[in-house]
């Protein structure tokens, strides 16, 4: 399976690809991340839609993109999306950490 990394990221997607999924995330927008090799699959909010988004990943250099908005459907494979990659992120920073934070 592939590991899942900002640097891997990087490579598939463009760095300005992964300030725009930053963003998103930080926003709270990401509702749901999952990576079950190959598939790394979750859904994005973006306005007032809500994107089923992900990655199929079946090796470094075999990446699909399986969101399922205007960017993905347009460019086909070749572009990868910050929805996609805001919901990588989520897998990466967002994994249960030993001292989960409080709850407010
Ligand atoms: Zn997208």
């Amino acid at each position: 399976m592939v590991q899942l990394t900002e640097k891997f990221l990087a490579a598939v997607a463009g760095w300005p690809v992964i300030f725009e999924a930053r963003k998103i995330r930080a926003a709270g927008k990401v509702k749901a991340a999952r990576y079950d090799p190959p598939l790394l699959k979750g859904a994005v909010r973006a306005g007032s839609r809500l994107y089923a988004s992900g990655l199929r990943i079946a090796s470094p250099q075999e990446v699909e993109n399986i969101c399922s908005c205007r960017i993905s459907q347009a460019e086909g494979d070749g572009m990868i999306c910050p929805h996609s990659v805001a919901v990588a992120l989520e897998v990466i920073h967002g994994e249960p950490s030993p001292h989960p934070p409080a709850r407010p």
